[in-house]
């Protein structure tokens, strides 16, 4: 079974243009990394479009496009993404397409309803995990949310997004809540406990060892930390080994090593105690420079960099395990 437990669909604000800005703005760093875009200052438009990101990044696209962007892939994930306020705009995950049938006009406080209808449509292919911000309306209000999307709209599982909305999952007050709930419907939790290139986002609630308290206090809960924690990636690693049901999604990291890299990766993990049944594949699509198949590939591609190098293949069942078998077991689709 092959599956993508890290995408993002529909728009991210009410204001189309503003979801191409956004993941035209995300995607910064890659350019001006390969020197396509001044490293100094803001790019200008034409800049922009020079390297093909007139309207390129995260880009707006509905249920069609994004299985026309997995082919091959079993099951997608589908990630909301809960109100938050960012320069003064409410974002979070809108339907501008009108591709749902969730009434009223587009607002970020009806994510988990948008993409509960579009998990809905396809329900054999999507996933639809909720997401809830406690910083936006109160802790109470983000547990009350998360119950109904999981109980009422048929949610599998959430997403969260403590550095992007300023709040620590070591918080007590805040985050302890929201896992609590998380146990008792018994649904696992993405957490993007990871850096993010955004000037707002908080990198001081970003660390993977921020979860430590999670582990120790709702070891019940199936929690993967998002990117494998870039780029506290060996922290993340060793949470995953600390804590018996802590995973790792691929997404972001993977884009970062090459094919060598990672397949040297891969047996440093056994070497650290990590099992491989600890990592699970993601692409954030469409948020990436590459699309799924592209990373699908690499990780079916690394024995031939073992080959090369005389080295030590990974056993075609852990790579399986790693490209959606390890993640459909977490949500109990295998045992
Ligand atoms: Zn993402």
């Amino acid at each position: 079974m092959i599956i993508d437990a890290h995408t993002h669909i529909l728009g991210l604000a009410a204001d189309p243009a503003f979801t191409a800005e956004y993941g035209r703005e995300g995607s910064l760093c890659i350019y001006r990394a390969q020197g396509k875009l001044p490293s100094h200052r803001m790019p200008t438009e034409a800049e922009y479009g020079a390297c093909g990101l007139s309207h390129d990044g995260f880009l707006e696209i509905g249920p069609s496009e994004m299985i026309a962007g997995h082919p091959g892939f079993d099951r997608i994930v589908l990630l909301a993404m809960s109100p938050q306020f960012l320069d003064g705009r409410l974002i979070g995950t809108v339907d501008n397409l009108g591709v749902t049938s969730v009434p009223g006009p587009p607002t970020p406080e009806k994510c988990n309803d948008y993409i509960a209808d579009v998990q809905g449509q396809h329900p054999d292919t999507f996933i639809g995990f909720a997401s809830v911000n406690p910083n936006y309306k109160g802790v109470k209000a983000a547990v009350a949310e998360l119950e109904r999307a999981v109980t009422e709209l048929g949610l599998q599982g959430l997403k969260l997004y403590p550095m992007y909305q300023h709040w620590s999952p070591a918080d007590p007050i805040l985050s302890f809540p929201i896992f609590e709930k998380a146990a008792e419907l018994d649904i696992p939790v993405l957490v993007h406990q990871a850096g993010s290139t955004r000037v707002d986002a908080r990198m001081d609630f970003a660390r993977p060892a921020l979860l430590d308290d999670i582990g120790r206090n709702f070891p019940s809960v199936r929690l993967l930390i998002a990117h494998c924690g870039t780029p506290w990636v060996e922290e993340a690693m060793f949470m995953c080994t600390k804590h018996p049901n802590f995973f790792a999604e691929l997404s972001y990291h993977i884009s970062t090593v090459t094919t060598e890299e990672l397949y040297r990766w891969l047996l440093h993990l056994e070497q650290m105690f990590v099992p491989l049944e600890k990592v699970v594949f993601g692409s954030d699509y469409p948020g990436f420079t590459y699309d799924p198949v592209h990373l699908r590939d690499k990780v079916l591609s690394v024995n031939e960099v073992a080959r090369k190098l005389d080295m030590p293949e990974i056993p075609q069942a852990k790579l399986d395990g790693i490209l959606g078998d390890n993640f459909a077991r977490i949500m109990r689709l295998i045992d």
